[in-house]
């Protein structure tokens, strides 16, 4: 196997750096380790790893620090690993140009679908593959061409905002997309909104969308932080 795809753990906590080289190379993955922020940006430069994982608090530099850097020069995908639990991080993260988060502890196959969707959706960027036509999950489905949205089979009935908020979660699945990016995406850059205007939509689309709006099973709260819409 030549074609390994490289993924570089910037990690200073010995135990789960080893935890998620465990994780990685069990899937094929080839791994590299850092464990401080200038040698991680260093190997970064150096390797051209095809994705990052990177704690937050590193000993020398901080990791949001190591983002910004990593990000004016590479859109490689970054996975911030965090065990600040804080949606402020998080959001923070993310607008630095993060493609995803993942808050300690984590089980394996939440680590490996996190890395999987981020390499998939950076792979979609890079190579300008025309955009998906059509979502389908579990008996929901979104035609981007046509703007019609079926559930088992029925038409569903979206506003023109509601659909616009359903198809960009849906083009995005699997990753988290924080408010004000959202917000900034419908209603643009300058407009008069806030949070309390996308949760009003979105309690409508789950309402149309899902057998019970209380316990969603398509478009999941990411509390404090956004939405993420499943893969
Ligand atoms: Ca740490």
């Amino acid at each position: 196997m030549t074609n390994k795809q490289t993924i570089l753990i910037i990690e200073d906590e010995k135990n789960i750096g080893n935890y998620m080289e465990t994780i990685v190379v069990a899937k094929e993955y080839k791994a590299l380790r850092a464990t401080n922020g200038l040698s991680g940006l260093s190997m970064c430069t150096s390797y051209h790893p095809d994705l990052i994982l990177l704690d937050l608090g590193l000993p020398d530099i901080d990791g949001m620090d190591v983002l910004k850097q990593i990000r004016s020069f590479s859109r490689i995908p970054v996975i911030v690993v965090s065990a600040r639990t804080q949606e402020k991080e998080k959001v923070l993260a993310l607008d630095n140009g993060a493609d995803d988060y993942i808050t300690k502890p984590f089980g394996s196959e939440e680590l490996l679908a996190r890395i999987r969707t981020a390499l998939r959706h950076r792979s979609q960027v890079s190579d300008a593959a025309p955009e998906q036509q059509i979502y389908s999950r579990d008996g929901l489905v979104i035609d981007f061409d046509r703007r019609l949205v079926t559930l088992n089979g029925q038409d569903i009935h979206l506003t023109q905002i509601e659909y616009k908020l359903v198809s960009l979660l849906a083009k995005n699945a699997g990753r988290v997309l924080t408010y004000d990016y959202i917000l900034k995406d419908i209603w643009g850059p300058f407009a008069d909104t806030d949070n309390q205007i996308l949760r009003v939509n979105m309690a409508n689309i789950r309402r149309k969308l899902e057998k019970n709006p209380a316990e969603p099973y398509y478009i999941f709260t990411e509390i404090g932080v956004g939405y993420r819409m499943k893969e």
